[in-house]
């Protein structure tokens, strides 16, 4: 059974209530997690205040940086093992699950970098004062945490908080933790003081709810569906608890007919088929200009009739999804779909000798979707693309900006001008012109506009966030 992770502590739940956690590849129950509430979250912030306050509070930016780059060493040290834990417990295929293990090490690598950079600025003002700023920490930083990237997520959002000076509460999702326990043990074994990192399980409306409500909370992260995000927000308002919301997204693909298609495919393929679709910046929509909409549809449907599913450790294309809620919810949209009368392009194939009770839905390309159907609108999260057909510039600006979120756009295009005024004239949070993602892109701001939420994580853009910025005069004379 596992427990949680408090002042580098295994503690259970106060309550001694525990979760099940499920292998999504067969269903089955695997292990035990801690149903915390919330006087567990008060041991935990009362340990992250104690460290605050004292040990890890007391640390310069350079040792800080030192620290957390033994993390990183550390973690790469554990990339199987990590990796193997949150292959099992999010279904993710092998190669997935290893890329994710990276991708930690490399948030710890760069915000160990990045401590001992992040300083104020002296400004001009009257004669005879000197004006400066500083950069400091919010003091103890909450953080709630989805299930399709638990490392990933963990490493930008409570790496950059400790590169700040932070002490954290982590909250992960209940579905998916068992990695992020392991990586606070490393960060104890490495050093990391009592309370700096705390980990408290549980559900989202019991011990994710009493974390955003804790007064000993000066900072709340938080990266989930824009329904939550709209709850942690409201009560965090109640104190003026200041929020960052990394929410959903449906993302488009916007693809002209002088791209280079060879190039486009596979990438436009990847982007909705990573992680089952399960990802907030899926390019769930492609958006393909009229010349070449027959053709491409014919290519794209080729590559997804190759897709394969399989349970994770068959590590195929594609993996299942996390949970038979999270299967009935796309089952759902795609008998909406056929209902609707929208018609498929093509499906992948769920590979022979799956695990029976496994999670698995087949990736599927589906056309002409109505601009304000669902399918366009809102997030299916699983292995769905929706196309549609656009004229000319204007029209593909007008359906790329038709939906409520604006995370990440693809623009695929030959013409120079056509890269710049599209990348102006998408509202997302990113813009990726005839790539997709940068190839995760650990030092790039990732961050919404509209209902994808605010606020910057990833990249030295975050450290701003996770600071507040105090402004010193000096009346001298
Ligand atoms: P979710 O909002 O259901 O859960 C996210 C986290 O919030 C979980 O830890 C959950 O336990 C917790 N939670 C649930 N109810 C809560 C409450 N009342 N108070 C406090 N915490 C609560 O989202 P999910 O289903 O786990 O994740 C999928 C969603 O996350 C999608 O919308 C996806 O786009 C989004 N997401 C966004 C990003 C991003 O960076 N923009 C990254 C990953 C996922």
């Amino acid at each position: 059974m596992q427990m949680n992770f408090i002042a580098n502590q295994s503690a259970p739940a106060l309550a001694g209530q525990t979760i099940d956690v499920l292998d999504p590849s067969d269903g089955q129950v695997f292990e035990q997690i801690p149903r915390s509430q919330a006087a567990d979250i008060d041991h935990a912030v009362q340990a992250a205040r104690a460290a605050f306050n004292g040990p890890w509070g007391k640390l310069s930016a350079m040792e800080r940086g030192r620290l957390l780059m033994k993390l990183s060493q550390k973690v790469s040290e554990h990339a199987a093992d990590l990796a193997a834990l949150e292959q099992r417990d999010c279904g993710k295929p092998t190669k997935q699950a290893a890329a994710d293990s990276v991708a930690l090490a490399r948030y710890f690598e760069f915000y160990a970098g990045a401590c001992d950079k992040l300083h104020g600025e002296t400004l001009p003002y009257q004669n005879g004062y000197s004006v400066l700023t500083w950069r400091e920490p919010h003091g103890v930083t909450g953080h709630v945490i989805p299930w399709n990237y638990p490392m990933q997520i963990f490493g930008r959002s409570v790496g950059g908080a400790l590169a700040a000076g932070n002490a954290c509460v982590v909250k992960p999702a209940e579905d998916a933790c068992l990695s992020l326990i392991r990586v606070a043990q490393l960060a104890a074994e490495v050093g990391f003081p009592p309370g700096a990192i705390n980990i408290v399980t549980g559900y989202g409306h019991e011990v994710g709810d009493a974390l955003a409500r804790h007064p000993g909370i000066d900072h709340i992260s938080f990266t989930g569906s824009p329904r939550v995000g709209t709850l942690i927000q409201q009560v965090a308002a109640e104190r003026h608890c200041p929020v960052t919301l990394e929410l959903g997204g449906k993302s488009p693909q916007i693809i002209f007919d002088e791209a280079d298609l060879d190039a486009a495919i596979p990438v436009v393929v990847n982007a909705i088929v990573q992680n089952s679709g399960q990802t907030c910046s899926a390019g769930s929509r492609v958006l393909i200009q009229q010349g070449i909409y027959e053709p491409l549809l014919k290519r794209l449907g080729e590559a997804f009739g190759r897709l394969q599913v399989g349970s994770a450790a068959m590590n195929l294309d594609l993996g299942p999804l996390i949970r038979a809620s999270q299967l009935e919810r796309v089952t759902g949209f795609l008998d909406q779909a056929k209902a609707d009368g929208i018609a498929t392009v093509a499906q992948g194939q769920i590979a022979a000798g799956v695990p029976a009770g496994g999670f698995y839905q087949a990736p599927t390309l589906l056309r002409d979707v109505p601009v304000m159907h669902r399918l366009a609108q809102e997030e299916v999260f699983g292995p769905v693309l929706s196309a549609m057909a656009f004229s000319d510039e204007d029209h593909a600006v007008e359906l790329a900006n038709a939906t409520e979120f604006g995370l990440v756009a693809g623009i695929w295009t030959r013409d120079g001008g056509r890269q710049f005024r599209m990348a102006k004239r998408v509202r997302s949070g990113q813009v990726f012109i005839n790539n997709y993602g940068a190839g995760g892109g650990v030092e790039l701001p990732f961050g919404g506009v509209k209902s994808s939420g605010y606020g910057r994580e990833k990249g030295f853009e975050a450290l701003l966030g996770f600071t507040t910025l105090k402004t010193v005069a000096i009346a001298h004379g």
